[in-house]
């Protein structure tokens, strides 16, 4: 039987970050995903650049999509139109999250993609892992556990039969990506704030370079019930907005979660030896519209308790939750902002009229401060 200081189920952002993190410290480190990567995963791909900082390695430009996004639109339920300037990472998942778990590699982690985390139990040696990889079952023997595997997250729910989860789905996501001539600008991050095409945060429209190269238009939405229909709705205020002509949909993906978005438990960091980081965590938020950020700062601090309770001997847990302090307090204060708590327009224009502004000099204030905080203290935004 193998054996392993640390074991990490899920090779998107949270899990190789953690690896990476881990290895780093001569941890021995094994990172399993369960699809041979790249593997597809519906995301905008959009992040901040502070996000490279919290990952400690830069990005290679080819692991980027064409355009990079430099401007927002923002629309309002009430007509009025924001334009704004700030830079942007922009990539696709595939890409992206296999250069992450290389670099967790080049670290000197073991990675195992085609690797699926089957189910756990703790022994007198720490906890015993059975994964169903290439070759069949195989049993691990390791101290630590880290569960990185997104809103449904299987180790989670494993050792917490609990809240925060519903059955079947809970919200769901869906995009169109699509070619056209118009209006729309390649640079330029649109978002569309309003509850009759997203009841969960905006619907949005971007750019994106797929497999072969080429630049597609991305035209997406989020909504708890009825998503075909919001999209569509949407899609044909696009087309008459940015008058879109020669319009040919390429490629349809979807997306579902059955996490409890404004449930108390949704937030929550782990067990003993077995950590929570990323979406499993609980930390993605709908009110910043992102979660890699703190998918990968998670990951980071995730890799870092556990090098201190190595060193120290103290609970790791209680180490994690320590490091996470601000990154928790910052998403639940988010949480209990959630736009799902609207009604109708008027009173998401009324939030969006007192919180805008305010949301808009924060960014700019933190984005700055960022660069000076050190990787492990950045802030999230917007
Ligand atoms: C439509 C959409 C758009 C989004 N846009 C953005 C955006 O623009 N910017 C942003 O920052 N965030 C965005 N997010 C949120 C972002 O996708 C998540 O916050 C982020 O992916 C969380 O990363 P993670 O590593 O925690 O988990 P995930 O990315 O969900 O990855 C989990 C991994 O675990 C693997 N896994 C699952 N089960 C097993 C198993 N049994 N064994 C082995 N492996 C397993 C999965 O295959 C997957 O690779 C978006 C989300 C959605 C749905």
């Amino acid at each position: 039987m193998k054996t392993y200081d640390v074991v990490i189920v899920g090779g998107a952002i949270a899990g190789p970050v953690a690896a990476k993190f881990c290895a780093q410290q001569n941890l021995k480190t094994l990172l399993v995903e369960q699809f041979k990567v790249p593997r597809e995963k519906p995301c905008s791909g959009i992040q901040f650049p502070y996000f490279e900082k919290i990952i400690g390695d830069s990005i290679p430009p080819e692991r980027l999509c064409n355009n990079t996004l430099t401007k927002t639109e923002m629309r309002f339920p009430n007509g009025k139109v924001l334009q704004g300037k700030f830079p942007m990472i922009n990539f696709m998942r595939d890409t992206f999250d296999e250069w992450l778990c290389l670099l967790a590699q080049s670290y000197g982690a073991d990675f195992w993609d085609g690797c699926k985390y089957r189910s756990f139990e703790e022994n007198d040696d720490g906890i015993l892992v059975i994964l169903e990889g290439k070759n069949g079952p195989e049993t691990i023997q390791t101290k630590y556990l880290v569960d990185g595997t997104g809103m449904r997250p299987v180790i989670r729910q494993q050792l917490r039969n609990d809240g925060g989860f519903q059955k079947g789905s809970s919200g769901a996501a869906l995009n169109y990506y699509f070619t056209a001539d118009g209006d729309l600008e390649p640079d330029k991050l649109y978002q569309f704030w309003n509850i009759d095409f997203n009841n969960m945060m905006f619907a949005w429209i971007y750019n994106k370079t797929l497999a072969d190269g080429k630049d597609y238009w991305v035209v997406g939405t989020g909504y708890d019930r009825d998503i075909t229909k919001h999209l569509d709705a949407f899609f044909d205020h696009v087309k008459d907005l940015y008058n879109l002509k020669n319009v040919l949909v390429v490629k349809k993906e979807g997306y579902s979660s059955s996490m409890i978005m404004d449930g108390e438990d949704r937030i929550w960091l782990g067990d003993r030896n077995i950590l929570m980081v990323g979406d499993a965590a609980g930390l993605i938020d709908l009110t910043r519209g992102v979660g890699m950020d703190a998918a990968a700062l998670s990951g980071r601090l995730a890799g870092k308790a556990i090098g201190l309770a190595e060193k120290t001997g103290k609970p790791v847990i209680e180490i994690y939750e320590r490091l996470m302090t601000q990154l928790v307090k910052q998403t639940r204060k988010n949480q209990q902002r959630g736009i799902m708590s609207f009604q109708d327009n008027q009173e998401l224009q009324e939030f969006l009229d007192k919180g805008v502004m305010k949301m808009g000099l924060n960014m700019l204030v933190q984005a700055r401060l960022n660069k000076l905080r050190s990787p492990e203290k950045q802030v999230m935004i917007p």
